[in-house]
Formats: structure tokens, C-alpha cells, sequence
């Protein structure tokens, strides 16, 4: 039966949609309506950790953007993959477990926006969580959200420790503890082999509920609005026109990419951009679209002297069978993982007072994230500056909801960007020849030894650079001339709308984004229940 008021409205069924549709059902007390773009997540390669690399490119679960040519990559378009459908990206990402530092909070206080400093934010990230280890200080074992260990060690991965070790970087066994520089494996966002998505963790305990409503294939078009309030969504499912009442409130979570579109279709932007566009305005915010961030990562690729890589397991039918054979056992093995098992923090600019650089470690290679593997035996060290500085945007190219707006993130657009890219994969290099890798590097395959000075790695960045799909900042909080929502992620000069997502981050937090988001949701949950009154 369709219902035509709900209290909220929750766009999008991503990683903050799941936990805000979740949580706000929860008393009981409020009806919610989750509308999502895409489907459901019954496919296989959804749950199974590894099918990540299927998913990268698969239209039903991803809406494989593009950017437009930027400058700072030589022109070239750079693919974003996003998540579509429930879980949006929590069911398609990389599955790695990280906070950022502690300091990246700090700064967001700093920035003004009172409740968002470490020792604001620590408890809900502590509340969102089930880690394995069991609950401390700094974690939480009873939230929803599995973390958990890598149980197998692998060679490669206590070579590459040992040779952060030589470089002088210390072990660390937990990047979401006291300080996250070091190296380690990674804690992944998996419960017993599978992969543990908002859906699964979030919306799945909720769905039961006569308060929840969830309706997937649903394409948000525009917020409708009775002067400067947001009463309504309109949507289109199945080919037909819906529009649907929120007494109390409309949350966009529609991500980084599509709650910017979704506000400047509804009239909330840049005046002037939405007049080209011949939108009604109903709110003049320039910072709608503006600050785009995403992390850029540099993939250095090795040969590797020993047939023990995922390459190798992959090769062969048996190998295949094999690796398949031990996650239906033991729920163990690459197809356990995803593709990145450990990673590194460390700082490659001398100024830099805590690290600045991110490598993810992946005991496999290949052309790009997701493609197939290389014949060789190969693994890969990709690098990514943890606080970029460049800044890039986004606006609606047309009125159809449907069409893809511009995005431009201007890639190393700012000098300190371009000295931490190329500083960034000297460590690499460094790491590679370290006495404790030696015995496994047989060569550099990428870059390799024909890019040797700054100026040769820097090409190198510009024409092999790519995500590591963290686009964030499209609606920042805050209260200078660019922020689009305030500290309880209310859309300023507005009501009866938030924003609750990757793209309220002022600044970039310096590691993978979705602990975060699932962090930014959950406290925004409890902010929209105390606003209308409600303490769960
Ligand atoms: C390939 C990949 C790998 C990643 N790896 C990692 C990792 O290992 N660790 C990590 O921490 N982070 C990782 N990330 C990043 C992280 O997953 C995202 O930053 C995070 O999930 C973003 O959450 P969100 O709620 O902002 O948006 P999303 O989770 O993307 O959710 C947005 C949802 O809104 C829906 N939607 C959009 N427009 C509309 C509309 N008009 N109407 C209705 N619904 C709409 C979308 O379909 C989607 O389901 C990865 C991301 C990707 C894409």
C-alpha cells in the first residue's frame, strides 16, 4: 500500500542511509521511508569478499562515473566506480576497516564545528562497531558493523613488515587505536568470510520492522519544497512518478556525488549554475558541488620472485578450485579479502607531524583495481597522500535527474599534493629495496626503470594516477561562505533537510572513508532524534 507521509524521508541506501533508516525506526515511534536508487544486494560476488573485482565494473550494483578530463591527470578521464543499490558503496568497496587519525577531528573542531572533535566523535564510532578483539578503549564489540582480523599471515606481507622495519617504520597492530602510524594487515569489514555491508549489518535486523519502508529501483528527482522547507521527495520507480510527504524531515544520503546533484536539481546551489540550467532557485549556496576531495592513489606493481602471489593462485583451475575450496572450508584465503591486506603509515614530507601517506598492499597485480590479474607472478604498492589539497567540483550538466553531473576533482592541482605524490612512491621504492624485500622483488614492472627523477615520477602520477574511491566535501559542514549544512548537518538557511554523508567532510579524514561515514550517520541519527524530541 503506498503511503503517502512518512516522518523521514532517508535518500539513498548507502553506507549512512542503512544506519540513519536503521536507527531511526528504532523506537518504533517514527515512520521511515529508505529510497534507493538501485537494486537489492542479492548477488553472490556482493558477499563474497572478493567478488569486489566483479563489481567494479558491474552497471546493475555500480554507477560507474567518469570525471571529466582533468588537467593535473594529462587530460584523461578517470573512472569512479560508487556503489549502487543497498549497502551502495559499503557492498562493492575494498572492505578495509579505518578511522583516520584522530587529528582530522581535531581539525573539523577546529574549523569551528563544535561536537565533531576525536573525543566527540570516538564513542559512535565505538557504538557502530563489533570488533572481533573484542571491546577497549578505542573499540566497541557489540555494535553492528563487523571488524575483523585477517586470520592467514602472509609471506609477502611479513616481508614488506619487515621491510617497513629496516626503513625504521615501527609494526602497528591496530591503525584505529592510539596513533595509526606503522605498518600492518588491515581489520576488514567482514563477519565469519563474508563480506559485512551497512545492508547486512544495518538494514537487514530492521527490514521486519511496520515502521521501515524500503523501496529499491526508487530515483530520487528533486526535494519539494513549500517555501523554505523541505516537505517532500520526488521520485521515479519502475518507469512511473511518485511523490511522497515527510512530516518531519528529508535526509539526503545519496553519497559524495549524487546529494550535491540531487540539491542543485532542487533548486539549492550556485545561483548562476543553476540558472544556466534554467532551475528555479530556492537557495543561493555556492558551496553546493564546491570542495571535492578524493584520495589519488599511484600503483607501483613488482615482479615477484616466488610463485606465492594471488596472481599465481588464480592462474590455474586448480589454483582456483583450491583457493575456492578453503573460503567454503574455512572461510579463509583470498577470497576472504578483497583485494588489499595490509597497509602502511608513514610521513614522506619532512614538515608533516603525523603521516601523510596511506599504501594499501595487495599480494596480486593488475592493469588497474578490479581488472584481471597479470600472468606474472606480481604484487602492488599503492601509494595515496592522506590530506590533498587540490580541490575540485561538481555541477548538474542538465535538469534529468539521471544524467551524471560534471565531475572535475583537478588532481594534484596544488604544489604540496604533486611533492607528496612523488615523495610518496620514492618510499615505495625505498621499501622495495629494503634488505628484507630483496629475497622477493625481482623487478619494478610499473613505473619501472626508464621513470627515474621527480619530474619523470610526476608524469608517471598524471598518466597512470586513479581513485581509491574516496570522493568526499560536495556539501561541507561548517559555517564560512562554501559550507553547505551546519554542525547538525541541517542545509543551511533551509528546514526539514540534512545532509548525511561522505560529502559533509570538510577536509578529506587521512584513510579510507567508510568507518566515518558509518560514524557521521550514526551521530546524526541520535542529533535528528534529539532534535524531535526523542532519546532512544
Ligand atoms: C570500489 C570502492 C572501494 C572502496 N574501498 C573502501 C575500503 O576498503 N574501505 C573504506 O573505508 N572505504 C572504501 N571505499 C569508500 C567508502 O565505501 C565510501 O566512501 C562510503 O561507502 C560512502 O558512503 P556514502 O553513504 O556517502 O555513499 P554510498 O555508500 O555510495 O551511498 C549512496 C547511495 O545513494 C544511492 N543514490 C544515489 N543517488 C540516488 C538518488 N537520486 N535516489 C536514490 N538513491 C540514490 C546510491 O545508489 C547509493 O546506494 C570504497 C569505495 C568504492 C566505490
Amino acid at each position: 500500500m503506498e503511503q503517502n507521509t512518512v516522518d523521514y524521508i532517508v535518500v539513498g541506501a548507502g553506507s549512512a542511509g542503512c544506519v540513519l533508516a536503521n536507527r531511526l525506526s528504532e523506537s518504533g515511534r517514527h515512520s521511515v521511508l529508505l529510497l534507493e536508487a538501485g537494486p537489492r544486494d542479492n548477488n553472490i560476488w556482493i558477499h563474497i569478499p572478493i567478488g569486489y573485482g566483479k563489481t567494479m565494473w558491474d552497471p546493475r550494483y555500480n554507477w560507474r562515473d567518469y570525471t571529466e578530463p582533468d588537467p593535473g591527470m594529462n587530460q584523461r578521464k578517470v573512472y569512479w566506480p560508487n556503489g549502487r543499490g543497498l549497502g551502495g558503496s559499503s557492498s562493492i568497496n575494498g572492505l578495509i576497516c579505518m578511522r583516520g587519525q584522530h587529528q582530522d577531528y581535531e581539525r573539523w573542531a577546529a574549523l569551528g564545528n563544535r561536537g565533531w572533535g576525536w573525543a566527540d566523535v570516538l564513542p559512535w564510532f565505538i557504538k557502530s562497531e563489533h570488533n572481533t578483539r573484542g571491546a577497549s578503549a578505542y573499540h566497541g564489540a557489540d555494535g553492528p558493523l563487523w571488524c575483523s582480523d585477517i586470520e592467514e599471515k602472509h609471506e609477502l606481507m611479513e616481508a614488506i613488515i619487515r621491510g617497513a622495519g629496516d626503513l625504521g617504520i615501527p609494526r602497528n597492530d591496530d591503525f584505529n587505536g592510539a596513533a595509526q602510524e606503522g605498518v600492518g594487515y588491515y581489520q576488514l569489514s567482514t563477519r565469519h568470510g563474508w563480506r559485512c555491508s551497512t545492508a547486512t549489518a544495518y538494514l537487514k535486523p530492521a527490514r521486519r520492522r511496520p515502521n521501515l519502508r524500503v523501496e529499491t529501483d526508487a530515483h530520487a528527482g528533486v526535494v519539494v519544497f513549500d517555501g523554505v522547507r523541505a516537505v517532500g521527495i520526488r521520485y521515479e520507480q519502475h518507469g512511473r512518478a511518485h511523490e511522497v510527504r515527510a512530516a518531519k524531515e528529508v535526509i539526503l544520503a545519496a553519497g559524495a556525488l549524487r546529494s550535491p546533484q540531487l540539491l542543485q536539481l532542487s533548486g539549492v546551489g550556485p545561483a548562476a549554475l543553476l540558472q544556466t540550467h534554467g532551475v528555479p532557485l530556492v537557495k543561493d549556496l555556492p558551496g553546493v558541488g564546491a570542495n571535492l576531495q578524493d584520495h589519488l592513489q599511484l600503483r607501483l606493481i613488482f615482479k615477484c620472485t616466488k610463485p606465492i602471489t594471488t596472481n599465481d593462485q588464480l592462474a590455474s583451475l586448480w589454483g582456483q578450485m583450491k583457493i575456492g575450496l578453503k573460503w567454503l572450508l574455512f572461510r579463509q584465503g583470498p577470497l576472504a579479502i578483497g583485494i588489499n591486506q595490509g597497509g602502511l603509515f608513514t610521513r614522506a614530507l619532512p614538515q608533516s607531524k603525523t603521516p601523510d601517506i596511506q599504501f594499501h598492499f595487495a599480494t596480486l597485480s593488475a592493469e588497474m583495481a578490479g581488472a584481471k590479474p597479470h600472468d606474472f607472478s606480481g604484487f602492488t604498492m599503492s601509494v595515496c597522500q592522506l590530506r590533498p589539497e587540490s580541490r575540485g567540483t561538481l555541477a548538474i550538466k542538465s535538469r534529468d535527474p539521471k544524467q551524471p553531473a560534471a565531475m572535475q576533482p583537478n588532481y594534484l592541482s596544488a604544489e604540496i599534493d604533486r611533492q607528496t605524490a612523488v615523495a610518496g612512491m620514492k618510499v615505495a621504492r625505498a621499501l622495495a629495496a629494503a634488505p628484507a624485500m630483496r629475497p622477493y622483488v625481482r623487478e619494478e614492472y610499473k613505473p619501472g626503470p626508464k621513470v627515474g627523477n621527480d619530474a619523470e615520477l610526476l608524469e608517471f602520477a598524471r598518466n597512470n594516477g586513479a581513485t581509491i574511491f574516496h570522493p568526499s566535501g560536495t556539501c561541507k559542514m561548517g559555517s564560512d561562505a562554501l559550507a553547505v549544512v551546519d554542525e547538525r548537518l541541517r542545509v543551511h538557511g533551509l528546514a526539514g533537510l540534512r545532509v548525511v554523508d561522505c560529502s559533509i567532510m570538510p577536509t578529506l579524514v587521512s584513510g579510507n572513508t567508510n568507518l566515518p561515514v558509518i560514524m557521521i550517520a550514526e551521530k546524526a541519527a541520535a542529533m535528528i532524534l534529539e532534535d524531535a524530541g526523542v532519546t532512544n
